[in-house]
């Protein structure tokens, strides 16, 4: 016969209960009620717990728009609780891990949400701490990076941690639990050469897998990360049972990286790959041309009397005239063409596959287009006409390597200035 407790009993289950447990709104996320150990685990008194929400409570969940995703998934989940593996903020200003279990319950016609919340800190007895050995380890891995993987390599399926989910910027209960959904995550020019490394770690050629990639987020966007696993556990026969592995956010590193690049590469200016990297790109051409027996031709473009520009209209005109030409080159250059900035107001020009006549009518194209198009300035009060020179060389014909290569072309330049300005001179000298 079943015995009927009076009101009270149940609050006093509700209070003497070891998880804290939280009644929720579901609209807002409002803590409604709270019992003695919610509060006591937060280190708040039960009036200040009942000022909080699930927002201002749990690490990762931001705003009212995501916390209205959460409950979406919540509802979805019923009659099953919605399970989340986070992290509750502590009065003092730590945090603390929780595996929280969210149902929705009915109560006089109106829905509320029950959250049991399990403080892994905790642990009652050496059957609680086994029991959450496990969460721990995931909590602890967790916590060494900016997310976790744990790799079932017989079923193919993969926990990603609440962490690293969130990081892609899924909600806890998103992203299929399996091996497909990381490969497909994975950058197109990442992933065969990161499959490669993976698969080496599994086959036992090398001693931890460990790989830098771009992970795909569910926006579409890309962030960098450094991947570093190592199998944990292996059958009588060696073969890789399961695979656990961390993740760390490494973009803005990457992005810093690249910034330093293309700082050391690229003309602030113009956007032209300067000088130094010129060199390397040029380099790599000639030895194109070389290989596949095909003519390379340069140009040395010196801008005429850029000086006076200066002198007459300030040096940020002359900075805009610099851009004005490299435009107008830009938008008459052939895809193949390439062009550098060589020096201040000296511009080195590749022109792969193409010999000297060819060279030679692209270039006077070149001045006919600045003689049609001159830098208009200073919102198209002040036109600026200017003319450049230029020196030609073509391998093979004047030197096989990169430097006699340039110095025949500086050596026709100088013939060019000499022999009045808006010249094309070719090396040796020939006038055209
Ligand atoms: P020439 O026809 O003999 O080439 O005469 P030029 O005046 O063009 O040559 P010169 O070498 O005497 O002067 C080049 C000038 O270009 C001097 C320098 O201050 C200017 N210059 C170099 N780099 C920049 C730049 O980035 N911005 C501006 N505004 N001027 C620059
Ligand atoms: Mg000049
Ligand atoms: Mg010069």
């Amino acid at each position: 016969m079943s015995r009927c407790f009076p009101e009270g009993f149940y609050k006093a289950i509700f209070e003497g209960c070891s998880d804290a447990i939280y009644v929720l709104e579901p609209q807002t996320s409002r803590v409604l009620d709270a019992n003695t150990c919610a509060w006591q685990d937060l280190g708040m008194s039960r009036e200040q717990l009942l000022q909080h929400s699930v927002i201002s409570l749990q690490q990762g969940v931001e705003n009212e728009e995501h916390w209205a995703q959460i409950a979406e998934l919540i509802y979805a989940a019923r009659p099953q609780a919605f399970t989340f593996i986070g992290r509750h903020y502590h009065q003092h200003g730590t945090y603390f891990p929780v595996e929280v279990y969210t149902s929705v319950i009915e109560f006089e016609g109106q829905e509320l949400f029950l959250s049991i919340a399990r403080n892994l800190d905790r642990t009652s007895s050496q059957r609680e701490a086994f029991r959450t050995r496990d969460a721990r380890l995931t909590y602890a891995l967790n916590e060494a990076a900016d997310g976790m993987w744990d790799w079932n390599t017989i079923t193919d399926e993969v926990f990603f941690s609440p962490q690293l989910k969130h990081l892609l910027g899924y909600l806890p209960d998103e992203m299929e639990p399996n091996v497909k959904t990381w490969v497909e995550a994975v950058h197109d020019t990442d992933r065969e050469r990161v499959m490669g490394v993976l698969k080496a770690h599994v086959e036992g050629q090398t001693d931890r897998y460990e790989a830098e990639y771009q992970l795909r987020k569910r926006d579409g966007g890309y962030i960098w990360v450094r991947d570093r696993g190592r199998v944990c556990q292996r059958d009588a026969d060696g073969n890789a049972l399961r695979v656990v592995g961390m993740c760390h956010d490494i973009t803005r590193s990457k992005q810093l990286e690249e910034m330093l690049r293309s700082q050391a590469s690229y003309d602030h200016l113009t956007g032209l790959l300067n000088r130094r990297a010129g060199y390397i790109h040029f380099s790599k051409q000639l030895s194109y041309a070389q290989r596949y027996h095909q003519e390379l031709t340069i140009c040395l473009i010196d801008l005429d009397h850029f000086k006076n520009i200066n002198d007459s209209f300030g040096h940020l005109v002359g900075d805009a005239v610099l851009k004005h030409f490299v435009s107008l080159m830009n938008g008459t250059l052939r895809r193949s063409d390439s062009l550098m900035r060589w020096g201040g107001e000296e511009f080195l020009l590749l022109l792969p596959n193409t010999d000297i006549n060819s060279a030679v009518r692209l270039i006077s194209q070149l001045k006919k287009e600045l003689k049609r198009y001159p830098a208009i300035l200073e919102q198209e009060v002040c036109e600026i006409a200017y003319t450049f020179s230029a020196g030609i060389s073509c391998y093979p014909s004047h030197s096989p390597t990169l430097d006699g290569l340039i110095k025949c072309a500086d050596d026709a330049l100088y013939l060019a200035k000499g022999d009045g300005r808006d010249l094309i001179m070719i090396s040796p000298p020939a006038d055209i």
